[in-house]
């Protein structure tokens, strides 16, 4: 295990009823809050008009930013920061899933610096600063709303990137899993595959000796198998939805992913893929991870693909490399049953495009920590997720 400096800043306000928490938190920072939501899910559900309420009662002025898109785009970060400054906003406040929240992250760190916001994430800049952020989560996935990162998208350059910093990570968070009762059948399937690659990009690590790490992401992805299909079944279940939601926090707030190594070349390769065709993010994660487990799949990377088919699959043997492929092929089982997996085809990416993705993925070098990804690595994944 590897030295390690780790903190939790924000305070999770979690189960039913939680939001009761609001004004008192948000009344901490400021009057003059940014509401920044997504395309009218909140609406629908009846939680704006809820919120609304709260605001009038607790004499918060709510300025508002709504129609932020999946795979959030720099122009709506632009929005975001225009209106902070024109109103003197002292809150940005996150409602709905990860897109959502990363879009309001930036523009948190954007309102005080004199450039563009894109330059946090072409390196120009570091984020020296940023307005507070409190998030109300609507959707089990990304773990946006415990940790510092954010992934926008460019449209104008098709590039989808990330950045962070311990600036960005929530003061507060409001987990009600029945918040996310009505996200639909594609979304729960799609988040419970992204809180699984989560866990894979760190549980994938060439670090020895770690554990408790290994056997924390292990829980964390059954988890996962187990309570995802009760999730599509009954939209409803409090148990699954709470489950999800708390695994989806856990599984990418720095918890899983001290002392060792992370990979993360999954999620680099599919931010590729939805820079351009603008796909489901735990979508293109279900049709590429089979695919990195078996390209990476060697006599090294064995033992540990092994560990994961016997402990999350309860697959039996003593040939490492047979057991390991046993757990892939279960991997894809499981994401197929979910309505996810296929091919890159089928979700109309180009084939001419795929060394162009390729090229931009490792642009900055090689990708990953469990085996190294060049460019022609990384190629072939694409290739054969394409087919
Ligand atoms: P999302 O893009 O925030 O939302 C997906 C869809 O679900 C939207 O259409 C949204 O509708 C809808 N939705 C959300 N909550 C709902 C609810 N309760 N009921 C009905 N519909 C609901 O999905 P996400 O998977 O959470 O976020 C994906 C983004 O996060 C990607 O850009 C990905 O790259 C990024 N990401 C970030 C991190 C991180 O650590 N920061 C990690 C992994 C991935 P509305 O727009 O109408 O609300
Ligand atoms: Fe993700």
């Amino acid at each position: 295990m590897l030295n390690f400096d780790i903190q939790f800043p924000t305070r999770i306000h979690f189960g039913r009823g939680k939001i009761e928490e609001l004004a008192r938190e948000v009344l901490t920072y400021g009057k003059k809050v940014l509401l920044v939501y997504g395309g009218g899910s909140i609406k629908r559900s009846g939680l704006y008009e809820q919120l609304l309420n709260i605001f009038k009662e607790s004499g918060i002025t709510p300025i508002e930013l709504p129609g932020v898109q999946s795979n959030p785009r720099i122009s709506s970060v632009r929005q975001g920061v225009k209106l902070c400054r024109e109103y003197e906003v002292e809150l940005v406040l996150a409602v709905g899933g990860g897109s959502t929240i990363d879009c309001a992250k930036i523009i948190a760190a954007g309102t005080g610096y004199e450039g563009d916001a894109w330059d946090f994430f072409t390196r120009r800049a570091r984020i020296t600063q940023a307005l507070p952020l409190g998030c109300i989560l609507t959707l089990a996935a990304t773990g946006s709303e415990m940790n510092g990162n954010a992934v926008i998208s460019n449209e104008e350059t098709e590039e989808k990137l990330g950045t962070g910093s311990p600036l960005l990570i929530p003061r507060f968070s409001i987990l009600d899993p029945e918040y996310s009762f009505s996200v639909p059948p594609e979304q729960t399937a799609a988040g419970t595959v992204d809180i699984m690659s989560h866990v894979f990009e760190q549980y994938f690590s060439p670090t020895p000796g770690t554990f408790i790490q290994d056997r924390l992401a292990e829980a964390m992805l059954k988890t996962c198998i187990h309570y995802g299909p009760i999730a599509l079944a009954k939209p409803d279940n409090y148990e699954a939805r709470a489950n999800l939601m708390w695994t989806g926090s856990l599984a990418l707030n720095g918890l899983l992913g001290a002392g060792k190594r992370t990979d993360w070349a999954t999620h680099d390769i599919e931010h590729e893929i939805s820079a351009i065709y603008d796909v489901t993010h735990g979508l293109g994660l279900a049709i590429l991870t089979p695919y990195w487990m078996y390209y990476v799949l060697d006599e090294k990377t064995a033992p540990r693909l092994a560990d994961y088919a016997r402990y999350v699959w309860g697959i039996e043997g003593s040939e490492d490399l047979a057991v390991a492929r046993v757990g892939i092929e279960k991997t894809t089982e499981f994401f197929r049953s979910l309505h996810l997996a296929g091919s890159l085809k089928e979700i109309g990416v180009e084939a001419e495009r795929l060394e162009e993705m390729a090229a931009k993925a490792t642009a900055w070098g090689a990708l990953g920590s469990f085996k190294k990804l060049e460019y022609l690595d990384v190629l072939t994944i694409l290739q054969n997720a394409y087919k």
